[in-house]
């Protein structure tokens, strides 16, 4: 099938250009004026943004967490982000402590081959690093294209890894080209704070938020880029929420380092004001929590200067039903919130409109960077002659409002119920097929395809 845009505003990182764009098969052909080309089908996209499908790459789909699962699956994760305008999401692979990585990439395989609607790859999160895990990251690096390999330096006894580990793994990667990310607080002092605030019968979720105060956040930052420095490995940090973080960063540059950086949607948006009501405060419970608002303003200038790389949401949602389980002890709710369908909206409603970040920002913290980082790129992230046609429309000047009665995230409720957005997501196409059109999804489970990825591309 071929299909031409017509008249569009096309955005990539690098430019705007008004004009056309070709796809035939899963493929952009060309771009330009009033292309030549008859097509089956011709897209008016007069007044209209086109832009590259967003990569959301922080996501947890069917994660085993706390005893449950996050409520979104491939099929309605990935069909989620595909309203939203993502067509791509790298979700991450959890290795059991004392399991190999094999195992769990056999786990995740049977979680979304057959199942994704939309695209997706894999971080392999590593928690439990020896010799023989060494050999299999090896392999993953150049058999399974997946090149990027979570590390956290908290929840120990479950996820978290020393810091011998650490440098022993990005020592590995160094060698061998690959990217090691991280979740970057003090676990030790993190768990001692809760076991404090516990005992002295402080359980609403304020207490969530009160465990994990910015040094946590900052200190472990910092050690991570010393470890960085130390071993020459390209590292990046997850879900940065606050300018202490950012400050650590921010030094390891003046040592001439290059630490790559991710926020999420929410740590822009919202604030840690929302944790003062009972137990509603809930729907708000992560990890790192929402910070203050002195912490957005630092992310957004971060954003403007080229030290924060790239958006994703951490999406991880979880059914009220489950957020109960912690009812009356915020250490036994869920850690997560549902956001995998907004992030294009709200980037271009809070980022653009609001004259933190201009149109090709956009495109770079949406999808590009997250391609270039993370071996994709230019498959995926641009618009571009031999690009996979994925593709957003999207109508700069629509108001709509979010509400769990129309959200398409299998979640209960919303984090951002009421929330006025401007700007909405028309038409999805996915490598040239059309995803999302009259808001209504067009592609089944299954059609979501495995994205190997290359070795990070380091210069940018
Ligand atoms: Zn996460």
């Amino acid at each position: 099938m071929s299909i031409l845009i017509t008249h569009g505003k096309i955005v990539t990182a690098s430019e705007i250009f008004e004009g056309d764009v070709y796809i035939e098969g899963e493929q952009v052909v060309a771009i330009g004026k009033n292309l030549p080309y008859q097509a089956d089908w011709v897209i008016n996209a007069t007044d209209k943004l086109v832009f590259p499908g967003g990569i959301d790459l922080h996501v947890h789909l069917s994660l085993p967490f706390m005893g449950t699962f996050s409520s979104d699956d491939y099929t309605t994760g990935t069909r989620a982000a595909l309203f939203g305008g993502t067509t791509s999401v790298i979700d991450f692979i959890i290795q059991t402590q004392g399991d190999t990585l094999h195992n769990a990439l056999k786990t995740w395989q049977e979680k979304s081959i057959g199942k994704a609607i939309g695209d997706y790859s894999y971080h392999m999160a590593v928690t439990d690093f020896n010799a023989e895990v060494a050999k299999e990251v090896v392999d993953f690096i150049e058999k399974e294209g997946i090149t990027s390999f979570k590390t956290f330096m908290a929840y120990k006894g479950a996820l978290m890894i020393d810091d011998g580990q650490m440098v022993q793994l990005m020592q590995v990667l160094k060698e061998h080209g690959g990217m090691i990310t991280v979740h970057a607080t003090n676990g030790d002092m993190i768990d001692s704070l809760i076991a404090q605030h516990r005992s002295e019968g402080k359980l609403s979720p304020l207490y969530h938020y009160l465990s994990q105060p910015e040094v946590t956040e900052a200190e472990a930052s910092a050690r991570f880029c010393d470890m960085l420095y130390y071993t020459g490995c390209p590292g990046y940090i997850v879900h940065m929420t606050c300018e202490g973080a950012l400050n650590a960063v921010r030094k390891a540059t003046q040592r001439n380092q290059k630490v790559y950086v991710e926020t999420c949607s929410q740590y822009l948006m919202l604030d840690a004001s929302l944790y003062e009501q009972n137990f509603e405060g809930a729907k708000w419970v992560m990890s790192p929590p929402l910070r203050q608002k002195k912490d957005q303003a630092a992310l957004w200038a971060g954003i403007q200067q080229g030290l924060v790389h790239a958006v994703g949401t951490d999406h991880c949602p979880f059914m009220w039903e489950q957020k109960k389980m912690g009812l009356n002890d915020f250490s036994k709710i869920p850690n997560g919130h549902p956001a995998i369908e907004h992030r294009m909206e709200f980037m271009f409603s809070e980022g653009v409109l609001k004259g933190h970040i201009s149109l090709e920002k956009y495109v770079e913290l949406t999808s590009a960077n997250a391609a270039k980082i993370f071996g994709m790129y230019p498959r995926k992230g641009t618009i571009a002659p031999g690009s996979d046609a994925d593709i957003v429309i999207f109508d700069p000047h629509k108001k709509h409002t979010i509400s769990a009665a129309s959200h398409h995230m299998n979640v209960d409720y919303s984090a951002y119920e009421g929330w006025e957005v401007t700007g909405k997501v028309e038409t999805v196409l996915l490598r040239g097929n059309v995803a999302i059109e009259n808001n209504d999804c067009h592609l089944e489970a299954g059609f979501g395809k495995f994205i190997p990825r290359n070795k990070a591309t380091m210069h940018f």
